[in-house]
C-alpha cells in the first residue's frame, strides 16, 4: 500500500528541467549563485509538494472531518439546543440558503443585475471581489454552478467585525460551492469557502464577503484569487491569473504535450488538461493549501482540485511562475510533459508507488525532449562512483522534504523506467505501469514485475544496480 504519500499532489523534478537547459540564461554575473541556489532548493521543495504537505494530511483526514472549513459539520450539529437558537439557525440557512442560490443561478445565467442585487450594498471592498467573482465564473466554460449552505456558527465573527457591518444580524457560513467545466471535468470540483451575511433594515439579507475567517491551511479556489484569463487550446484551456503571461504559447504547449503523452500512453483517456497559471508562487500556494515559501522551487505540480481525492476528481496542472519563468522552453515544456503524463496516467488517485509515477513522467518528457543521461543523472551517479549503488528503488521517504537524495531518487525511478523500456519495450513499460495501477493488492509492483515482466522485484532491482553502475562509469 502507498499510504506514506499525498498524491494529489505530484510535482516536476526541476532539477532535472533546469539542469538540461539547451538555452542557459545570460551569463549574467550572479547566474551561477542563483543556479546553485535553485538547485540546492530544488530538493526541499520537490520533497514538499510531492508528499510531505497536504498528501500526508489529506491521506490521513480522508474520510474523517477535513482540515480547516474543508469538512464542516452539519447544520443540526452546530445548531443550539434551545429552541429559539434552533429557530434562529433554521431561519438562517433558509435566508442563506436562497441567497446562493440565486447568486449561483445568476452566475450561471449571465444575469449581472440579479447577482448584484444579491451583494450587500454597503459593502466596501467586498463589491470589486464580487464582481471579480462573477466576471471570472462568466469566462470560464462553465457548465454548471451550486452553491450549497452546508453549515454557520454566528459566533465565528469577532464583535468588531459584526459592528463594521452593521445591519440586524449577520453571521459567517460555511458554503460548498461546485462547479464544472464544460468538455474538461467529469465531475465538478467542490469546496469549502466561507461567506458572510448580513440582514438589513427591513429584513433582506445580502452576501457581505467571500474572505472572511479564512483558515490558513484551506486550499482556495482560483476565481477568488484574482482576475482570470481564460485560453482555449485544441484540446488545453489555460486559465491565469498573471495579466502578461502568454497564454497563447501555454496552450499550445499544453496541446503538445497532450499530444506527446498520447503517442505513450495512447489515446484512450480525455486527453482535456486544464493549465492553471498564477501570478505569483504565493497564488499557487494557495490553490494547494500550502505554508508561504514551501513551493519555492517547484516548477509545476498536478493537483486534484479538491478537498477530498475520488474518481473522476477533476484534475489540475499548477505551474509556479517564479521558478518556470527562470526556465528555458525547452526545460518548461519538459515541465508540461512531465505533468502531463501524471494527468494522462490519472497518478493522483493511483496507486503506483512514487518511483513508478515520477520515473514514468520523467520517462515520458525525456523521450520527447531528449537530454544526455549523463545531465540529467548527475547526482545519482556522482553516488553511484563513489560507490554508493541504490539498494532498492527509492521509496516515499526519498521523495519526502526532508529526503537527502531527492534528486537522486527522481534520477533513479527515471532510470528504473527507462530501463524496463530498453529491455522489455516501451510498450511493455506502459502494460507494466497499467498493472500496478489496477492493482487492488498490496503486492501490486511485485505481481506485475511477475505477470508482465516474468521477473521478480528482486531480480530487476539487481539488473538495475548493473545498469547505474555501467552508466555511471561510461
Ligand atoms: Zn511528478
Amino acid at each position: 500500500m502507498s499510504e506514506e504519500r499525498d498524491p494529489t499532489v505530484l510535482s516536476a523534478p526541476l532539477e532535472a528541467a533546469r539542469e538540461v537547459d539547451p538555452e542557459p540564461v545570460q551569463p549574467a554575473p550572479e547566474s551561477s549563485r542563483a543556479r546553485r541556489f535553485v538547485r540546492r532548493g530544488l530538493g526541499l521543495a520537490v520533497a514538499a509538494g510531492l508528499v510531505a504537505g497536504a498528501a500526508y494530511v489529506g491521506l490521513r483526514d480522508a474520510g474523517s472531518q477535513g482540515p480547516g472549513t474543508g469538512t464542516s459539520p452539519s447544520l443540526a450539529s452546530v445548531s443550539p439546543s434551545d429552541g429559539v437558537g434552533a429557530e434562529q439557525a433554521v431561519h438562517r440557512s433558509t435566508v442563506g440558503g436562497s441567497l446562493l442560490q440565486r447568486m449561483a443561478s445568476s452566475i450561471l445565467a449571465g444575469d449581472q443585475n440579479s447577482f448584484s442585487a444579491t451583494v450587500d450594498p454597503r459593502a466596501t471592498t467586498f463589491a470589486a471581489q464580487a464582481q471579480m467573482i462573477y466576471d471570472n465564473f462568466r469566462a470560464l466554460p462553465l457548465a454548471s454552478i451550486v452553491m450549497r449552505y452546508v453549515s454557520d456558527d454566528p459566533t465565528a465573527l469577532p464583535a468588531a467585525r459584526r459592528t463594521e457591518l452593521g445591519g440586524s444580524e449577520s453571521w459567517l457560513a460555511q458554503v460548498e460551492v461546485s462547479w464544472r467545466l464544460r468538455d474538461f471535468d467529469q465531475q465538478p470540483v467542490r469546496m469549502t469557502v466561507p461567506v458572510t451575511m448580513v440582514t438589513r433594515q427591513g429584513g433582506t439579507s445580502y452576501i457581505a464577503s467571500f474572505s472572511d475567517q479564512v483558515a490558513a491551511d484551506a486550499r482556495r479556489p482560483f476565481w477568488l484569487l484574482g482576475t482570470v484569463r481564460v485560453q482555449h487550446g485544441e484540446r488545453s484551456l489555460v486559465v491565469s491569473l498573471d495579466p502578461n503571461a502568454d497564454l497563447t504559447e501555454y496552450a499550445q504547449w499544453e496541446d503538445d504535450a497532450i499530444g506527446d503523452v498520447s503517442k505513450v500512453l495512447g489515446t484512450k483517456w480525455s486527453r482535456k488538461v486544464v493549465l492553471y497559471v498564477p501570478r505569483t508562487q504565493r497564488q499557487m500556494e494557495y490553490v494547494l493549501g500550502a505554508p508561504a515559501g514551501s513551493y519555492a522551487h517547484i516548477a509545476a505540480v498536478t493537483t486534484a482540485e479538491a478537498e477530498e481525492r475520488f474518481v473522476g476528481v477533476p484534475v489540475r496542472i499548477v505551474v509556479n511562475p517564479a521558478v518556470l519563468d527562470a526556465t528555458s522552453k525547452q526545460g518548461r515544456r519538459i515541465v508540461l510533459t512531465h505533468e502531463t503524463t501524471h494527468v494522462a496516467s490519472s497518478a493522483t488517485v493511483s496507486p503506483v508507488p512514487l518511483w513508478l509515477a515520477e520515473g514514468f513522467a520523467d520517462y515520458v518528457a525525456f523521450r520527447t525532449y531528449p537530454v544526455p543521461t549523463s545531465m540529467v543523472a548527475k547526482d545519482l551517479f556522482r553516488e553511484v562512483r563513489a560507490g554508493k549503488v541504490p539498494r532498492a528503488l527509492p521509496d516515499a521517504n526519498a521523495f519526502a522534504t526532508s529526503s537527502q537524495r531527492l534528486a537522486a531518487a527522481y534520477e533513479s525511478a527515471w532510470l528504473a523506467c527507462r530501463l524496463i523500456s530498453t529491455r522489455y519495450g516501451e510498450h511493455e513499460l506502459v502494460r507494466f505501469y497499467r498493472a500496478v495501477h489496477n492493482s487492488t493488492s498490496a503486492t501490486g509492483p511485485e505481481d506485475a514485475f511477475h505477470d508482465v515482466l516474468g521477473t521478480s522485484q528482486q531480480r530487476f532491482v539487481a539488473d538495475w544496480q548493473r545498469y547505474l553502475k555501467r552508466l555511471a562509469n561510461d
